[in-house]
C-alpha cells in the first residue's frame, strides 16, 4: 500500500488514526507490516502490499 494512503484510511472498530509498523518496504510502498489503531489498540495485517482492515479477532 502507499504510504500516502495511511492518511485517508483509519480504524474500522473506532475511526481512529493508525500507526505503521514497517517490516518491509519499497520506495513508495509499504508491502509487509501492521497497521496499529492509536485508538483502540487493534492490529491490522499488511500483506504483500494489501492492508487487511479487519479486526484479527473476527478470523
Ligand atoms: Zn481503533
Amino acid at each position: 500500500m502507499r504510504r500516502k494512503l495511511l492518511e485517508i484510511i483509519c480504524c474500522p472498530k473506532c475511526k481512529g488514526d493508525f500507526e505503521v509498523s514497517i517490516d518491509e518496504e519499497n520506495e513508495d510502498e509499504i508491502l509487509t507490516g501492521k497497521l496499529i489503531c492509536k485508538g483502540c489498540g487493534s492490529i491490522f495485517k499488511i500483506e504483500e502490499g494489501i492492508p487487511y482492515l479487519l479486526p484479527e479477532d473476527l478470523k
